[in-house]
């Protein structure tokens, strides 16, 4: 195996085991082809882990092994046991009778950089997101396997495919196949996932805990649940007794979904209505005032170039809700853009409130589930966010 060699006085981020090592950090680069496995060792030659290789990028490796011992990480046991690590978690702490969809493996988060995996009932859709992870695709197929799941789906990212190269698309990976439209259960509420043609790998599986937070407050509630997808929020709230329920999502496909899963859970038509539309222009324009509002829109900021332009989103789309909202009534307010801090997003929504001069009051402050698990030594892997407010 390859060395990588660390520059002295550059050791500090990989003491603080920070998976990324930049370009700048590195003594000596090996002539080691993109996604290979290499060494990482001091410029004293100590061995201090092992990571995926991106000779010409700026994070120049991505550990997924701090360690000073020599470990066969080149054999399928190594990856088997991560998998069964990241199982356990899973079992003890989410997986149930009411609950069969999760994330099984979040990247960094469960030191597998370049890597997601994502549990639907009896099928994993996997993204390979870097070259390193794709050339251990045989290696993820036999850990799934282990595990017990036979049906492997693979669907990358195309715009982080291209940049590593990964070539391998959409598809069965796994001998045996199954369904692309796969019903699942979350919290006891059923879900029909689209796994071939759905968002992301075909559910919002971070928003779980915070879908199962809105049940305490949609009882009696006009609700409307904005950027609603496939209508989690919408469904949750019909189920723990809100009395009418508007979904708006632009997307027609995403309205379909909502539409199938109203029937799969036997909700009468009568307490629910879809819209297929631009949130902004509805609740610009509607006449409605709603006792809990969703706002949990895509990530205005995909760049750090771009949290300007984010911010000004945010705080609009807050303003209006905070116009549209009754005396008492209650708003759920989400970012998922990673560059958007904690800190900022509530400096937003306390501009927007401002500007709508109501009293308001935070409920509770919302994060990503444990299944979704955040590594302390890197930050960068939170992004999700979100404040239940109480609007006098
Ligand atoms: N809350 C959802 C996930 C929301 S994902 C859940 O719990 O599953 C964001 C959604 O916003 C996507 O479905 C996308 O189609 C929709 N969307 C993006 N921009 C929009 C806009 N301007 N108006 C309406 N919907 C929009």
């Amino acid at each position: 195996m390859q060395k990588i060699i660390i520059k002295k006085g550059r050791e500090r981020s990989m003491i603080n085991r920070h998976p990324w090592i930049f370009s700048g950090a590195i003594q000596t680069l090996p002539k080691a082809e993109l996604g290979e496995i290499l060494s990482i060792y001091t410029h004293d030659n100590q061995l201090i882990g092992y990571g995926f290789y991106a000779p010409g990028t700026q994070i120049v490796c991505r550990v997924f092994e701090y360690t000073k011992q020599e470990i066969n990480v080149l054999e399928p046991d190594y990856w088997i046991q991560k998998f069964q690590k990241a199982f356990l978690l899973r079992k003890r702490f989410i997986i149930s009778k009411h609950t069969n969809a999760y994330r099984l493996i979040n990247a960094e988060g469960d030191f597998f950089p370049g890597l997601i995996a994502d549990v639907y009932n009896d099928v994993v859709v996997v993204q390979l997101l870097i070259k390193g992870t794709e050339n251990l695709a045989d290696f993820i197929i036999k850990a799934l396997n282990s595990l017990g799941f036979e049906k492997i789906y693979l669907k990358t990212k195309e715009v982080t495919g291209r940049l590593e190269n990964v070539g391998r698309k959409k598809g069965w990976i796994s001998e045996k196949k199954g369904n692309t439209q796969i019903e699942i259960i979350e919290n006891g509420i059923k879900f029909l996932v689209d796994i071939e043609s759905g968002q992301k790998t075909g559910f919002f599986l971070d928003q779980r805990d915070a879908r199962q937070l809105i049940k305490q407050y949609a009882k009696g509630a006009k609700v409307c649940n904005t950027f609603s997808y496939s209508g989690g929020f919408s469904l949750y709230a019909l189920d723990a007794g809100a009395e009418l329920v508007h979904s708006v999502d632009s997307s027609k496909i995403a309205v379909q979904l909502i539409e199938d899963n109203l029937k799969l859970n036997n909700i009468a038509a009568e307490r629910h209505q879809s819209y297929a539309e631009d949130v902004f222009k509805f609740l610009k324009n509607t006449d409605n005032k709603y006792d809990l509002i969703v706002l949990d829109p895509p990530a205005f900021a995909k760049t750090a170039k771009a949290v300007p332009n984010a911010t000004r989103g945010y705080k609009e789309l807050n303003l209006i809700a905070f116009r549209k909202i009754n005396p008492g009534g209650i708003v759920f307010t989400f970012s998922c853009s990673q560059k958007i801090t904690r800190d900022l997003f509530r400096k937003i929504v306390f501009g927007a409130a401002a500007d709508a001069r109501r009293n308001i009051r935070i409920l509770h402050q919302t994060t990503q589930p444990p299944d979704h698990p955040i590594n302390i030594y890197h930050p960068e892997n939170e992004y999700l966010k979100g404040l239940v407010l109480y609007v006098e």
